[in-house]
């Protein structure tokens, strides 16, 4: 037996109805923002992350799938977006285009993780992306969008965790202020933390190792050394979401695992579901398009992800997607099986959803599935059916049959499902 290497999943119906429907959510929402999709290679470079990503974060050092190809190039599976998305700006020369641009991706990211639950090593990411607007309006629309997004998913209770990150000069500063608090407690920090300390101290503030973290809390906040520009930007953005009415806290540890980061960094958590699960990332990014190479275009974006967000979606949600109500169609006898497509074919163009009886059921043993599968109603067509043109109908959840001409099937179904059904 092959099984599927470990880490990845197999998605199957009818979770992948719910996939689906929170996808066609993403592109509702972040369309009206004026959002555009873009779909990059899910292979690149391995150069553009070590580059965008940056050298010393975990992603880059431990968890990506690099491999080379037949001619020796070295190629990553890509554990993020935006990078990708910031180079296709740039080869593609998007710069002409009218900005800010909006563009959103939906699609698989791969990451080399440890296994645990909630952690898969092919998983799923949404993510937006606004280029071309520094504005602290850039950013609250952004965060606007995705609490939209989530709202329309029924999620009542989510917090934003905002923190500034400075610009990167401040950084340097702040990386050299972490140094010299912490260098004196590096036998007290983890191995992982004890490389940071010398790489990129800033990730130390957001180990979850509780003695790191005991260390990290007497490291000052970075708004303290950051200067006026990213401070000012940030205390901008909090008054939109303040005036949006959209629950956000201030958390001085929040880093964020990638360098591009700059000003603005954001992760959503469901207290409901624990402070560590963090549903999406974002932050804002203005150097990444000029440190690849290009022009010095701003940028802002999001990552949400999928697998978790599944997982939890709300009962409501899950419940409205997987009740969809459908029709079984049961043909009985011979000339009825021969007329049967044509009706469905008829039906489904009117938006009738349906499941043709396949496998010659009798009526008793296609009535028992009905129930058993929770179809809303069954449609009969037998030799009297077809000679009247017309076909018996039975409303499971009334328990009531009746028959209808064929052509008004259709008029009948979503009569049916307009009207609520008692019992189901
Ligand atoms: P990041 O790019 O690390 O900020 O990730 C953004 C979001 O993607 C996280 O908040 C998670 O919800 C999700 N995510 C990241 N890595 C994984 C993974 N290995 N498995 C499942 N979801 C992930």
């Amino acid at each position: 037996m092959i099984q599927r290497p470990r880490g990845t999943r197999d998605l199957l119906p009818p979770e992948t109805c719910l996939w689906q429907a929170v996808e066609g959510i993403a592109r509702e929402v972040f369309g009206a923002f004026g959002g555009e999709e873009i779909r990059t290679p899910v292979f690149e470079a391995t150069e553009l992350f070590v580059r965008s990503v940056g050298e010393t974060t975990d992603i880059v050092h431990k968890e990506m799938y690099t491999f080379p190809d037949r001619k020796g190039r070295s190629l990553t599976l890509r554990p993020e977006g935006t990078a990708g998305v910031a180079r296709a700006w740039i080869e593609n020369g998007l710069g002409d285009r009218s900005h800010p641009l909006r563009l959103y991706y939906l699609g698989p990211m791969f990451r080399y993780e440890r296994m645990q639950h909630g952690r898969y090593r092919q998983f799923a990411q949404i993510g937006l992306e606004i280029l071309g607007a520094d504005t602290p309006l850039a950013d609250a629309e952004l965060i606007a969008a995705m609490h939209e997004f989530f709202v329309r998913l029924g999620f009542s209770d989510l917090v934003i965790h905002l923190n500034n990150l400075g610009d990167p000069e401040d950084r340097v500063r702040y990386q050299e202020a972490i140094r010299a608090a912490l260098a004196p407690r590096r036998a007290e920090l983890c191995s992982d933390c004890q490389r940071r300390l010398d790489e990129n101290p800033l990730r130390i503030l957001d180990c979850k190792v509780p003695s790191c973290q005991a260390v990290a809390a007497d490291v000052p906040p970075m708004d303290a050394v950051a200067g006026e520009g990213s401070r000012g930007h940030v205390v901008r953005v909090e008054a939109h979401l303040r005036r949006l009415g959209i629950p956000y806290v201030r958390n001085e540890r929040l880093v964020r695992g990638l360098d591009y980061y700059l000003r603005t960094v954001f992760e959503v958590v469901s207290p409901a579901l624990g402070a560590n699960t963090v549903l999406c990332g974002g932050g804002r990014y203005d150097r990444l398009i000029a440190d690849l190479g290009g022009p010095a275009i701003p940028g802002v974006g999001f990552a949400i992800g999928e697998d978790r967000l599944i997982e939890v979606l709300p009962e409501a949600f899950r419940e409205s997607v997987l009740s969809r109500p459908k029709l079984y169609l049961v043909p009985l006898g011979e000339a009825a099986q021969a007329a049967v497509l044509a009706l469905a074919l008829g039906w489904v163009r009117e938006g009738v959803p349906l499941e043709i009886e396949a496998t010659g059921r009798s009526l008793k043993a296609a009535l028992k599935r009905a129930d058993r599968e929770g179809f809303r109603a069954v449609a009969i067509v037998g030799d009297d059916e077809l000679q009247k043109d017309s076909v018996s109908v039975r409303d499971l959840a009334a328990g009531s049959q009746t028959s209808v001409p064929s052509t008004e099937l259709p008029r009948w179904w979503h009569e049916l499902i307009g009207r609520p059904a008692e019992g189901r």
